[in-house]
């Protein structure tokens, strides 16, 4: 028997991060230049949190609030899997592999996919799509059955990030393989948040905490001085256990993790998180990988690439590159918590 721990319309918006402020959130609260104002919504199958510790005198909630939406719906439209017409389903239907015009954000993004690809040697990968699918958490509905050998080595086949071009000047993307697959979705909430944050800096709001479905960037101050932080999540069954609380100076936090989105078959659980050199869901003892970095895209793209590397070398690739990292491992007993020497850093005890 089969279970899937799933939801198809809204996934849950706090996956392995918590914010450390008032739990209960507002639509939209608080006059301009009063108290905090908190901004809610869903996007990108997910939902979003944008708190403002203060808003500026002369700038209106609405205003703000829709501005995010429509840069939002506009990155949706840009690299969603989960709609035929947005420029990345396009490019991926497209058979042709001459270059193909894609707009300047997506080619941002792609980019910084490679980086990680080639910094992983192959543990992330965004045109692992096949794989993905292929094991029933893509776009597409999944079969109930597991996946035959020839299956997963055809599905391999069509996976390869080296077969995939970006450019920047006049952005486009070009494929070498024209069965390749770009799936976005292990990077691009992590960039939705760092654009809303960069929007958030340009209008002048001093001091904010963005959130999309668990990925977040927080900046300034909050009220009286008090730095952002935020919980990281144990796996543990008590409900929020936090393992480690960090605090976030104009820095973001993303999770990457086997616990929330899986189905069980047999005994043996299959996480969405995909090894593209096995072809399989990650089969190890490493739950969940949390990344502090200056960049949110990148902290999202990190956390994937090390939780795929595993608990061994996966942090030594953390330790290698300084990055801030906490990874939890399941014991026999339990769970075990390994941090980078940059992670202590900004944990508060
Ligand atoms: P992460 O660990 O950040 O990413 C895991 C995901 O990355 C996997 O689900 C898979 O797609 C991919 N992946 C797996 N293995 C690898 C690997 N080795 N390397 C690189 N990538 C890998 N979901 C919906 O249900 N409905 C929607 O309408 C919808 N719209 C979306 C629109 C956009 C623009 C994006 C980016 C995502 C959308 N999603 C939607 C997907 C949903 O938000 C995802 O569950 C989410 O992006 C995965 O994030 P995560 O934090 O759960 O896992």
């Amino acid at each position: 028997m089969t279970t899937r721990r799933r939801t198809t319309l809204l996934r849950t918006a706090t996956l392995g991060l918590f914010a450390v402020l008032s739990m209960a959130l507002a639509h939209a609260s608080e006059a301009p230049g009063e108290g905090p104002v908190t901004l809610t919504g869903t996007t990108m199958g997910t939902t979003y949190m944008v708190r403002i510790a203060q808003m500026p005198p002369r700038i209106g909630v609405a205003g703000v609030h829709s501005r995010v939406e429509r840069l939002l719906a506009s990155i949706d439209r840009q690299m969603s899997t989960y709609r035929p017409d947005s420029e990345i389903s396009r490019f991926n239907a497209s058979r042709s592999t001459d270059w193909v015009d894609v707009s300047r954000d997506t080619a941002l993004v792609v980019a910084a996919a490679l980086r990680t690809s080639r910094l992983s040697g192959g543990a992330f990968d965004m045109t692992v799509a096949p794989l993905v699918d292929l094991w029933g958490f893509g776009a597409t509905p999944p079969s109930e059955r597991y996946p035959a050998a020839q299956a997963i080595a055809a599905a391999r086949g069509r996976v390869g990030y080296s077969h995939l071009e970006v450019r920047r000047k006049t952005p486009a993307l070009r494929k070498q393989r024209s069965d390749i697959h770009v799936d976005l979705s292990a990077i691009a909430k992590g960039f939705g948040v760092d654009k809303v944050a960069q929007y958030l800096n340009d209008r002048g709001i001093p001091a904010y905490l963005v959130e999309i479905g668990g990925e977040m960037r927080a900046h300034g101050r909050k009220k009286h001085g008090q730095p952002w932080t935020v919980a990281i999540e144990s796996p543990s069954p008590e409900p929020l256990r936090a393992a480690a609380v960090v605090r976030l100076d104009d820095a973001a936090i993303a999770t990457s993790g086997d616990y929330r989105n899986y189905f069980d078959r047999a005994g043996t659980r299959y996480s969405h998180v995909i090894d593209p050199r096995t072809g399989t869901p990650i089969k190890h003892a490493l739950v969940s990988v949390a990344v502090v970095d200056r960049s949110a895209m990148r902290a999202d793209a990190l956390a994937t690439a090390l939780l795929v590397l595993g608990p061994e070398n996966g942090l030594q690739l953390a330790v290698e590159q300084q990055i801030a990292a906490l990874f939890i491992v399941r014991r026999e007993n339990g769970f075990a918590e390994l941090r980078t020497a940059e992670l202590e850093r900004i944990e508060m005890k």
